[in-house]
């Protein structure tokens, strides 16, 4: 899925798996032929690849600061008192805007650890370092305790863990009246060209429409509050457009190198896909409280 990343769930084990390359839905055991071999030292590699292109931009997903507080627009009643949870943060792009206009203590969590020192670095940069705080860990093995939270935001990350099954573990550690906040890649018809469908069930067979989406919200026990379309400059101008600087450094410091080229000509053939395709999918806000 364009610009995510994941992991496969192995054991809670919070070490990213070695048999995993980049693909359209993220790291992705299940494309492990697209790029390797069984050499774990090269898809480790590659692994270090992927983290150190995206390090080198904002953002990890699609998504901009004015979608991020149009979001927290729907979100009420949060005081200095307030727990906040960040769930797969990437370098923290969405939360240091978050941080900026609420009170409340963010904790942001990340399965890639250099992700979460740049978070942090970020933190401090801002100042905002007594109050956010990054820690890695997984997001199908949460730290935090039940009913303890105000808020659960998680922009273009829950597809990692599933959305159903994400809003359903999640609601736990909710306080009853918490909200929760995410993004999740949705189909905006109910039926759409073959290229694109055949992509995206082989990325994240969990894309649905938006109907289905909030039903899946309402049953796992949430008020649906708010829902909206993220605008296309979100994946253009702040994802998309971004990484062309970041591609041509790339593919300049590891000339020659499959992995990084393969790397990069994924990344591109995404892009295009969007540009051919976005009537009919994109990433939709949806907002719940627990009731
Ligand atoms: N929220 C950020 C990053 C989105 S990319 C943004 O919008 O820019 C998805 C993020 O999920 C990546 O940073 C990736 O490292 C993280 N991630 C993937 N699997 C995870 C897991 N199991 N637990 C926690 N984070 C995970």
């Amino acid at each position: 899925m364009p610009g995510l990343f994941s992991y496969p769930f192995i054991n809670n084990n919070l070490m990213p798996a070695k048999n995993i390359v980049y693909s359209q839905n993220g790291f992705n055991a299940k494309h492990v032929n697209i790029m390797s071999n069984d050499n774990q030292s090269i898809h480790e590699f590659d692994l270090n690849l992927i983290c150190e292109y995206f390090s080198g931009v904002e953002r990890q997903g699609p998504g901009s600061p004015e979608v991020t507080l149009k979001a927290l627009g729907f979100i009420h009643h949060l005081t200095n008192k307030s727990r906040i949870a960040d769930i797969g943060c990437g370098t923290g792009g969405q939360t240091m805007v978050l941080a900026q206009q609420i009170p409340g203590e963010i904790t942001g969590i990340d399965l890639f650890p250099a992700f979460i020192d740049r978070f942090n670095g970020n933190a401090a940069r801002l100042n905002l370092q007594d109050r956010v705080k990054g820690i890695t860990g997984s997001m199908d093995n949460l730290p935090f305790q039940q009913s303890s939270l105000d808020l659960i935001w998680s922009e273009g990350a829950i597809y990692n863990i599933g959305f159903e099954r994400g809003l359903n573990e999640w609601r736990k550690f909710l306080k009853t009246g918490g909200y929760i906040a995410v993004t999740e890649a949705s189909w905006f018809t109910d039926e759409r060209p073959a290229e694109i469908d055949s992509f995206w069930m082989d990325a994240y067979p969990e894309i649905d429409t938006i109907p289905a989406k909030l039903a899946q919200m309402q049953k796992a026990g949430y008020i649906p509050v708010a829902t909206f379309i993220l605008p296309e400059e979100c994946w253009t101008e702040h994802f998309y457009v971004p990484q062309v600087a970041v591609q041509e450094a790339f593919l300049k410091k590891y000339a020659g190198n499959n992995s990084a080229e393969e790397l990069v000509a994924y990344l591109q053939q995404e892009a295009r896909l969007y540009d051919l395709y976005k009537a009919y999918y994109g990433y939709v806000f949806y907002i719940g409280m627990k009731i």
